[in-house]
C-alpha cells in the first residue's frame, strides 16, 4: 500500500462510526461474486462518518467509490485502488403521510413498509435487490412503476454539505438520475409520498411478482439482473423499429432482449460467465467467472447488435474499478 493510502487509512481509522478494513475482496460485496480487493474498505453507519471518510479521501486525492448492495455492478478483477465505502444507515419511517428511508436500508424493507401501510406503487418493485440509495441512483423500477414517481425529495452530500433536491432537480428518467452523472454526490436518504391503496390487494400482487421474479432470477443466482437497458422504440433506426412486433412494446419501450436474441445471445458462454438460455439480457456467473469475461461478452453483444441493427445497446450495470 502506498504512503498516501497508509496516511489516509490512519485518518479514516479515527472517524467515529466508520469501520475500516484493508484488502477486502469486492467479490464478497457484489451479487456477481466477482471483483478483486479494494485497498481500503470503509463501512459508514452515520451520515457524518460517510461525509468525513469521503472528504478525507478527496483531500488525500485517493479515488473513492460508494457501493450499495452490489446488485448492479461489475467490479474489476484487479479490484479498486482507493477507498470503497458502504453506507449502512437504514432508518425507515412513515410519518405524516410521507415515507422516509435512509439510503443504506434495503429497498425490500421500503417496499414492505409501503405495502403494510396500504400505499400503492412501490409494491411492483418487490424483490428488486439492493439498497434504497442504489434504487434512487438508478431509478429502479419494474412491472409498471419506478421509484421516481413517488419521490418528494432526495437528501445527498455534495462533497461539502448536505443538500436536498426535489424530483425535477433529480432529473429522473428511465434508469437515470442526476446522481449517475454526479458520482461525487452521495445519496443519504429519500422522502416519498404514495397514494393510498388496498393493502391486501397490494400484498397479493407483490406475491405474484415475487413468484415470477424468483423463477427468472433464482435468489442464489450470481448476476446483476438485466445487463442492458431497454430501448425506446422511437429512438431506434427505422429498419430496427420495423421488425418489432406490437406485443413486444410496453410503455413505448422494447426489451433489449428482443434484439439480443436475434443476434444469438441466448446460452452464449465465456469461461465461467453464461447468458441465460431463457433470457438474452441476463448474464450470470456460473462460478469462477471474471469481470474480464463479462466485458468480453458485453463487448461482443454490443458489436453484434451494432453490426446488424445499427444502434448501440447501453449497459444498465455500473463498473467499479
Ligand atoms: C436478480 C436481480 C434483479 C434485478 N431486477 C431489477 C429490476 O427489475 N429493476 C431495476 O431497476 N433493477 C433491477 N436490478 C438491478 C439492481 O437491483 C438495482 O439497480 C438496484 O437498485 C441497485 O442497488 P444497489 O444498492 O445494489 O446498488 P449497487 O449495485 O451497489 O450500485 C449501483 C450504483 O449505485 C450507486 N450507489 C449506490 N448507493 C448509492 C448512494 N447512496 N449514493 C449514490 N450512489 C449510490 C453506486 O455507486 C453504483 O454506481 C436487479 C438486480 C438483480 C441482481
Amino acid at each position: 500500500m502506498s504512503e498516501t493510502h497508509s496516511e489516509l487509512a490512519r485518518c479514516l481509522g479515527a472517524i467515529e462510526g466508520l469501520r475500516l478494513d484493508r484488502g477486502v475482496p469486492l467479490s464478497r460485496h457484489t451479487r456477481f461474486a466477482i471483483g478483486g480487493p479494494a485497498d481500503l474498505f470503509g463501512v459508514a453507519s452515520t451520515p457524518l462518518a460517510l461525509a468525513e471518510a469521503f472528504q478525507a479521501a478527496r483531500a488525500a486525492e485517493v479515488p473513492c467509490y460508494l457501493l450499495g448492495d452490489g446488485s448492479n455492478v461489475v467490479a474489476d478483477d484487479d479490484g479498486f485502488r482507493g477507498l470503497v465505502l458502504r453506507y449502512t444507515a437504514d432508518a425507515l419511517s412513515y410519518v405524516d403521510g410521507a415515507v422516509e428511508a435512509a439510503a443504506g436500508g434495503s429497498l425490500q424493507a421500503l417496499v414492505d413498509l409501503t405495502v403494510d401501510h396500504g400505499l400503492e406503487g412501490l409494491h411492483t418493485l418487490e424483490r428488486i435487490p439492493g439498497s434504497v440509495g442504489g434504487a434512487v441512483y438508478g431509478n429502479a423500477g419494474a412491472y409498471g412503476h419506478q421509484i421516481d414517481e413517488f419521490v418528494q425529495s432526495v437528501d445527498f452530500l455534495d462533497g461539502h454539505e448536505v443538500r436536498s433536491f426535489g424530483p425535477d432537480e433529480c432529473d429522473f428518467d428511465y434508469r437515470e438520475s442526476i446522481f449517475k452523472r454526479r458520482k461525487d454526490w452521495l445519496i443519504l436518504g429519500v422522502r416519498l409520498v404514495l397514494p393510498p391503496g388496498d393493502a391486501a390487494a397490494l400484498r397479493a400482487r407483490a406475491r405474484e411478482i415475487r413468484t415470477i421474479r424468483d423463477e427468472k432470477f433464482p435468489p442464489a443466482m450470481r448476476c446483476a439482473g438485466s445487463i442492458f437497458k431497454n430501448l425506446f422504440l422511437d429512438s431506434l433506426p427505422a429498419a430496427a423499429a420495423k421488425i418489432v412486433p406490437e406485443r413486444a412494446v410496453r410503455s413505448g419501450k422494447v426489451a433489449s432482449a428482443f434484439f439480443l436474441e436475434q443476434v444469438g445471445a441466448k446460452g452464449m458462454r465465456n469461461g465461467g460467465i453464461e447468458i441465460a438460455p431463457y433470457h438474452a439480457n441476463l448474464i450470470y456467473n456460473l462460478g469462477g467467472g471474471t469481470a474480464a469475461q463479462i466485458h468480453e461478452l458485453v463487448h461482443e453483444l454490443k458489436r453484434r447488435v451494432r453490426d446488424r441493427f445499427a444502434f448501440e445497446v447501453e449497459e444498465e450495470v455500473q463498473y467499479v474499478g
